[in-house]
């Protein structure tokens, strides 16, 4: 960063601390031409991908409402919350991998779906009956005997 100063952009860190509950650092910095000292901020910026809806309304992404819905599907199930913040991040990080600005909600329930469906049978069909909204219930007990099929192979 340059200096404020000289713009020399050499300098060192002389002290760094957390803030907003570690969701930041502050640090001070000391520039190695003039040492003037300054202070930089550094936090992480929150996701900017659009999620586009089956009504093609656009909303931002939300990581709370993902893990939402993925908390709902592992109701009573026995999986802890890291195991669930573990499986948001897997999902979030895949998404800001493959999308720059949007994202259907098609690919967040499809991507959902299949971690979910590695991990926690139950859950998978679950989200799978929400996220599909199953009209009827043999389309449901349908996605059921498929699952008993693939895991008998
Ligand atoms: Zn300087």
């Amino acid at each position: 960063m340059k200096c404020p100063k000289c713009d020399c952009k050499e300098d060192k860190v002389v002290d760094s601390r957390l803030v907003k509950e570690g969701k930041a650092v502050r640090r001070r910095r000391e520039c190695l031409n003039c040492q003037q000292r300054f202070t930089t901020y550094e936090e992480i910026i929150q996701s900017e991908i659009s999620v586009i809806k089956r009504n093609k309304s656009r909303q931002e992404f939300e990581r709370a409402k993902l893990r939402n819905g993925i908390k709902n599907a592992c109701w009573k199930r026995p999986i802890s919350d890291e195991k669930i913040d573990e499986l948001v991040d897997k999902v979030t990080l895949s998404l800001e991998h493959d999308f720059d600005r949007e994202v259907s909600s098609r690919v967040i329930g499809e991507r959902t779906m299949s971690e979910l469906k590695k991990f926690d049978e139950v859950a998978y069909v679950r989200f799978a009956s929400v996220y599909r909204d199953f009209k009827d219930i043999e389309r449901f007990i349908e996605e059921i005997r498929l699952l008993n099929k693939a895991e008998k192979e």
